[in-house]
Order: structure tokens, then sequence, then C-alpha cells
């Protein structure tokens, strides 16, 4: 009993969401608003996009350090982001 509820306890609940979408003449396609709610996604979110033989991924961008690729602890400047850690690097 024990165990099988330890079971229940490590199943995640996973919402998938898919979409049909045509590709218009500029190559173009469109988020569905579900989607964009779901992930967050706001007019001018950058995405990364990657793509094998199979299949196309597009993931909400992380902001990172530009000089270490850290997500934390980010300061903006002119739309690029610097960690503190390098930031008291920059300025020593
Ligand atoms: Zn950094």
């Amino acid at each position: 009993m024990v165990e099988y509820i330890q079971k229940m306890v490590m199943v995640k609940v996973i919402m998938i969401y898919t979409n049909f979408r045509e590709i218009d003449k500029a190559g173009r396609i469109v988020i569905s608003k579900d989607i964009r709610r779901h992930l967050n996604l706001n007019p001018g979110d950058v995405l990364h996009i990657e793509a094998d033989d199979h299949c196309i991924t597009i993931k909400k961008a992380e902001n990172k350090c530009v000089f270490c690729n850290s997500t934390v602890n980010l300061e903006e400047f002119e739309g690029k982001y610097v960690c503190a850690e390098c930031l008291k690097k920059l300025r020593s």
C-alpha cells in the first residue's frame, strides 16, 4: 500500500496541447492562444527553434548571461543580460 501511494505521488500530470496549423507563404505559423497563454508567451518574446530530420521543437528562450550563460541574478543592459557574478568581474 505504501509503495502504491508513493507511485501515485510521483505521477506528474502533464497538459499537452496539440494543434494543426498551416504554414503561410512567408513560412509563418500561428501559435494558438491557449498555448501562448499556457507558456506565458507575449509579443516580442524570443523563441528558440531546433529541427532535426523529423521534427521541429520551439521553446521559449531563457534569458542568459552573455558571458557565462547563467540564468540567475541577471541584469539587463540594452536587451542583453549579464549575471551579477560577471558584472562584478567586469567592474573589478
Ligand atoms: Zn555571467
